[in-house]
Parts: C-alpha cells; sequence; structure tokens
C-alpha cells in the first residue's frame, strides 16, 4: 500500500476548561481475542505496521516511533509495509503492530471522533493486534477522557483508564521509570507534557512506576497501563528512539518470539545514556 505523504498538524491549541467528577467504570475490559494466527500471518508477508492518524496525533516527534520501529525490524531482516493512516482515512483491520501518538487537545477530541466512527483500531484489538499508544493516544484508547470542550468524551474503551483533568500544573518534564518486571525491559527513559490525569482500573496493569516525573499523575507513582497485548504511555522522546527495547518488544510479540537477533543500539545507548544522566541532575 502507498504510504500517503506526512503533513503538519493544522489544529490550533485551544484553551482548558475545568473538570468534572471522575465516573465509575466496570474493571473488565473489553473482551480480545487471544491472539492467533501472527506469526502465521508473518511468515506469510510482512510486517504490517500501521501509524494511525499522523495528522492529528504526533506531537513531540511521536512519528519516530513508527521509524525506529521500521528500522529495528529491518535490522532483524524483515520485511515492513508502513501504512500511514490519515485520519480521513479508514484504520485497516489486519496490521500486525499499531502505534497512535500524542496530540493537543482539540486534535485529540477529533481522532477520538473519528476513531470511534472507523471502528478500524477496535476490529483490529480483536484480531489480537499489538497497539502502542502515548499521551492523547493513550487516553483515548481507554473508556473516556476530558475534551477541550469541557465535555466527558468516550474513549475506544480498549484499555480499562479513564482520564481527567488535573487541578494543578501540568506534568511536563523528563520522566525515569521502572517497567513492570513482567515485560523484562530496562529503565525508561522520556518526556511528559500533559494536563491529564489518567486512572487504572482492574483490567490493567501499571506499564511503569515513576522514579522521576508523574507519569498518570494520580500521585501514585504509575506510569503508563498495557494489558495483553495493547499499551499506554504518557512518554514522548520518541519513546522507542530512547527506549528501543520497547520497538524490540512489539516485534517479538508479532512474531510470537522470546529473541530477536541483536541489533546495533550505539546511538539509542548514546541518546539513553544523556537522558537519564540529565534526568539525575536537580533542575
Ligand atoms: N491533550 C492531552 C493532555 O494534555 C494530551 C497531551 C499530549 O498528547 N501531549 O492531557
Amino acid at each position: 500500500m502507498a504510504t500517503p505523504p506526512f503533513q503538519e498538524n493544522p489544529y490550533q491549541q485551544p484553551v482548558h476548561p475545568g473538570a468534572p467528577q471522575q465516573p465509575a467504570y466496570p474493571t473488565e475490559p473489553p473482551q480480545v481475542r487471544p491472539q492467533s494466527g501472527r506469526s502465521q500471518r508473518m511468515s506469510e508477508s510482512s510486517l504490517r505496521l500501521v501509524w494511525v492518524y499522523p495528522d492529528l496525533l504526533s506531537t513531540y516527534g511521536d512519528r519516530g516511533n513508527a521509524l525506529v520501529v521500521e528500522r529495528r525490524a529491518r535490522q532483524r531482516g524483515l520485511n515492513v509495509q508502513r501504512i500511514d493512516v490519515r485520519s480521513d482515512q479508514a484504520v485497516p483491520t489486519s496490521g500486525d503492530i499499531y502505534l497512535i501518538g500524542g496530540g493537543e487537545d482539540r486534535p485529540q477530541r477529533l481522532a477520538a471522533e473519528r476513531l470511534a466512527a472507523d471502528q478500524g483500531l477496535v476490529r483490529a484489538a480483536e484480531n489480537g493486534a499489538i497497539i502502542f499508544s502515548v499521551c492523547a493516544g493513550y487516553q483515548i484508547l481507554g473508556h473516556e477522557f476530558l475534551n477541550d470542550r469541557g465535555e466527558r468524551q468516550p474513549g475506544l474503551g480498549l484499555l480499562d483508564v479513564w482520564t481527567g483533568r488535573g487541578e494543578g500544573a501540568r506534568c511536563v518534564g523528563d520522566v525515569l521509570a521502572e517497567t513492570d518486571p513482567q515485560l523484562n525491559l530496562p529503565q525508561l527513559t522520556g518526556f511528559e507534557n500533559h494536563q491529564g490525569v489518567t486512572h487504572l482500573g482492574q483490567g490493567v496493569k501499571p506499564l511503569a512506576q515513576v522514579q522521576v516525573g508523574r507519569g498518570n499523575g494520580t500521585g501514585d507513582g504509575t506510569e503508563g497501563a498495557w494489558r495483553d497485548t495493547i499499551f499506554g504511555t504518557y512518554l514522548h522522546g520518541p519513546v522507542m528512539a530512547r527506549n528501543p527495547a520497547v520497538a524490540d518488544m512489539l516485534i517479538k510479540l508479532a512474531l510470537d518470539v522470546n529473541a530477536l537477533p541483536p541489533a546495533d543500539t550505539t546511538w539509542y545507548d548514546a541518546l539513553r545514556a544523556e537522558r537519564i544522566s540529565a534526568t539525575r541532575q536537580p533542575a
């Protein structure tokens, strides 16, 4: 499939209204079919990497996540078909890995409306796809978030989380976090900038615990959320460039393997070392 040209976000940053009460949600997330047939599909063709709505959701270089996942897969000799899906296009349902980035409040509302109307990402989740979301994208995957009009807007319900608006200052700055040991990932480094505060239900686990920074902003030290093959984080950076092990994790899930052939990480390691050291310095 031809890749449509990437365009800059045409929308303006809106004014933030106040936050309403938090609702209660059922603790069980929607059922996602167990993964099956992914490695078979992969061996037949190529890794289908879908970058969702570059025209609305790509703040702080989150598009770099697609570049890094593509590069890490190619370094392992995989054929990669990268599909950039603009918000006026249907989201394909047969992708292997879906990436969705951050955005300002108005584009976030528009993206959530279009994704809900389209349902392609929901169908992909039902097919067992891997979905990695950042900031606004993460909020959209939840049950609901508070939009730029101060309304409680439904999300896709793929993660058992919901997002309100923090009363205090925006969460801005570099983050260091220890990931859930089950994911077997090194320390996460990233950059956060959000007003949203995300509450986790029983149907997800925190992606990480912050050592420096705010993460979900709830004050409990949690950062991001995950279940099965669906992940959400507040970390930009882009997060894959600072943490190539996260990109490798997604590729391993897509291939249904426990390990990948080694691939050079010299530049990633230099960036990691620089940011981790800078983050530890007092401001
Ligand atoms: N608009 C959302 C918030 O401020 C997400 C911001 C972002 O994606 N960086 O919470």
